[in-house]
């Protein structure tokens, strides 16, 4: 007799995982199907939680080598351990996996390891080294996430054209690495390797980095970004790519001309794509854009297959966690009734440079665009008293509100610790408060967040108190 489930979640990554234990959480059987051999998705085991922890460790060495001295503090001989720092990385990646393995056994997610595909909007097949099973399901919930794009001029070797994967595992490091793509994953792996030593150049196809950053704030980034050694090079196209010995040629073309680039390694990062082949879709009758490959879902996560759900990466919106969480606990509460609340504008994004950028709400040019009217209130870290008592004091806080009702509509911080500080700007937002609100609250002093009342102060009253 077939195994049968209230729910079954195809992809345990932090859409799929989250789903499974929120819905076992509100009385649910639940089983959770994952092709990987630990939970977790791409962000635990080979995306944000990896990168994060290169990017802490190689931020200590760098601070370490270059910004103790000013404080006074002298360290002889800084060396690198990379298989060490590495060690530890997978240390990290290890618990926080196993971690959900345990989640699971203490909320009574049934945990099945193997490739899953929807047959009807009841059944699921499982296919592993034991062969096939068909699971009965009341509900399916689609959440098989992202895989990396590939371009068919740089087919990944692994060795000297690689990843993201591949770059979070480097077993030295290289001495030159060019990066395609000036987006999230080549800007934070291209700062982790040039910390740790290598020559980074950055190749981007788009007249400026981190396109769906706000204008100024990229900017200002791509500055920092050049000041701390990357070279980047803006509409700038790849052609090719040999590789020669023990290095890999790339020939481009930008506004200069022709470039040639010799580098060590090259990683390609220009953006993922939904995962769904194998999936089913088709035979399913479950609908897809053609195009983008994300599935089609109404405002309930539901697909045109009666309890059939789809969430993260594998929907519209932007690829983050968070937002692939939010979406899962959002199916698991409509299973048993509860109402839906989930608010695409409140969504922050983070990329974990150094200082960090951190944001919520659309950018400047897209108020432009969309014609509405807007303020800006600004405050630059150089006056902040804790970013000068930390020595971080580059970057600003933006804060863009409605003219008329001085509600929040967007917060851009390029900051030291811009990842925290994006918290209070989300939740108001998420309350539609003011940016006297902000202004009004009190801030302990002296802390980064001091920079955002002010800059809220600038957009409300006009100026901020240290102008
Ligand atoms: P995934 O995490 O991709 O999980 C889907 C899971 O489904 C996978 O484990 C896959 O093996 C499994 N699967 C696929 N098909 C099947 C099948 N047929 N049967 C069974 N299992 C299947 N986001 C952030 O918010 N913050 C960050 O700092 C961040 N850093 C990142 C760094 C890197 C290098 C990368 C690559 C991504 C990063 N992201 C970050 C993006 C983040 O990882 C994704 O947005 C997030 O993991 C999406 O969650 P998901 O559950 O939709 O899919
Ligand atoms: P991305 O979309 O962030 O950036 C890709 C960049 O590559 C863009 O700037 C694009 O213009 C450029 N590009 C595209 N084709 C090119 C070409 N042929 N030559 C040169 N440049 C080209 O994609 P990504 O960096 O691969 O990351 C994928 C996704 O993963 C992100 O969009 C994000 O959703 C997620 N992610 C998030 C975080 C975070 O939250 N901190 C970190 C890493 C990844």
């Amino acid at each position: 007799m077939s195994r049968s489930f209230d729910l079954v979640v195809i992809g345990g990554g932090p859409g799929g995982y989250v789903a499974a234990l929120r819905a076992s959480q509100l009385g649910l059987s639940v089983a959770c199907i994952e092709k990987r051999s630990t939970f977790g998705g791409t962000c635990l085991n080979v995306g944000c939680i990896p990168s994060k922890a290169l990017l802490d460790s190689s931020e200590l060495y760098h601070i370490t080598s270059h910004k103790l001295a000013k404080h006074g503090i002298s360290v002889s001989k800084v060396s690198l351990d990379l298989a060490a720092l590495m060690k530890r990385k997978e240390e990290v990646v290890k618990s926080l996996t196993s971690g959900i393995a345990g989640l699971f056994k203490k909320n009574k997610v049934t945990p099945i390891h193997g490739t899953g595909k929807v047959l009807s909007s009841s059944q699921v097949e499982v296919s592993n080294e034991n062969g096939k099973e068909i699971l009965t399901a009341k509900n399916i919930l689609l959440a098989t996430g992202s895989e990396i794009t590939e371009l068919p001029h740089l087919k990944f070797d692994h060795k000297f054209i690689v990843n993201s994967t591949d770059a979070l595992s480097f077993t030295e490091v290289p001495e030159h690495l060019v990066v395609v793509g000036a987006g999230y994953i080549g800007l934070e792996l291209g700062s982790v390797w040039s910390r740790l030593g290598s020559k980074v150049t950055v190749v981007e196809a788009l007249p400026r980095i981190l396109p769906p950053c706000d204008a100024e704030i990229a900017a200002l980034v791509h500055k920092s970004l050049e000041k701390q050694g990357l070279k980047i090079h803006l509409n700038t196209k790849v052609e090719s790519a040999t590789v020669s010995g023990k290095k890999v040629t790339l020939k481009a073309t930008g506004p200069e001309g022709p470039l040639n680039f010799t580098a060590d390694k090259v990683l390609v990062a220009v953006g993922r794509k939904p995962n769904i082949e194998g999936l089913g879709l088709k035979e399913a009758g479950i609908q897809y854009d053609e195009k983008t490959l994300k599935v089609t879902v109404d405002s309930h996560f539901q697909t045109n297959l009666p309890h059939v759900y789809a969430i993260g990466d594998i929907i519209a919106g932007p690829m983050l966690a968070h937002k692939a969480q939010e979406e899962g606990v959002a199916v698991a509460e409509h299973l048993v009734g509860k109402p839906v609340h989930f608010n695409y504008d409140s969504i922050p994004s983070v990329i974990y440079i150094w200082p960090e950028v951190a944001s919520v709400g659309p950018t400047e040019e897209q108020l432009k665009e969309s014609g509405r009217a807007y303020k800006v209130g600004k405050f630059p870290f150089i006056a902040s008293g804790r970013a000068k008592c930390m020595d971080e004091a580059e970057g600003i806080v933006k804060v863009l509100t409605d003219p008329k009702t001085d509600r929040v509509l967007a917060v851009h911080i390029f900051g030291p610790r811009a990842s925290d500080m994006i918290a209070e700007a989300v939740t108001i937002v998420e309350f539609k408060g003011s940016a006297e609100d902000i202004a009004r609250i009190t801030h302990a002093h002296p802390t980064l967040s001091e920079s955002l009342a002010e800059a809220a102060r600038h957009a409300s009253f006009g100026m901020p108190l240290h102008a």
